[in-house]
């Protein structure tokens, strides 16, 4: 499957690790939007969210309690940050295997100027 994240998880493309388990990885986003950007994916390619089917929300859950660890081993927890999935073309989605952007380490920006 030609799925850049899916080679991200089989390491043929590197990437700077935050936290790995059994069903998810976490990992530096290439071109941070903020001052700390983290990508959070399943292993198991779903495509969006869209896609994603009754058995999987116990993995969605797994990659929100990741989400939770990776904010804090990148010391923005108590701080905050933006957990954001894109979804589809009117989302912005470009990488089309579902990932949450853990943004912080700055204030953000409001959603409404
Ligand atoms: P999307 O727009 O929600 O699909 O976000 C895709 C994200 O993947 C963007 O923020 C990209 O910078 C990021 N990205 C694309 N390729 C790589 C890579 O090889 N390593 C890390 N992040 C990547």
């Amino acid at each position: 499957m030609d799925c850049i994240f899916c080679k991200i998880i089989d390491g043929s493309i590197p990437s700077r690790k935050i936290y790995e388990d059994e069903e998810v990885l976490a990992f530096h986003d290439i071109q941070p939007a903020a001052a700390q950007h983290a990508l959070i994916i399943p292993k198991k390619h779903i495509a969006t969210m869209n896609d994603v089917q009754a058995e999987d929300w116990q993995l969605i859950g797994s990659v929100h309690r990741a989400a939770q660890i990776v904010a804090k081993e990148l010391g923005v927890a108590e701080s905050g940050y933006r957990l954001i999935n894109n979804c589809g073309k009117d989302g912005g989605q470009v990488v089309f295997h579902i990932h949450y952007h853990l943004l912080g380490g700055e204030k953000l920006g409001p959603l409404h100027a």
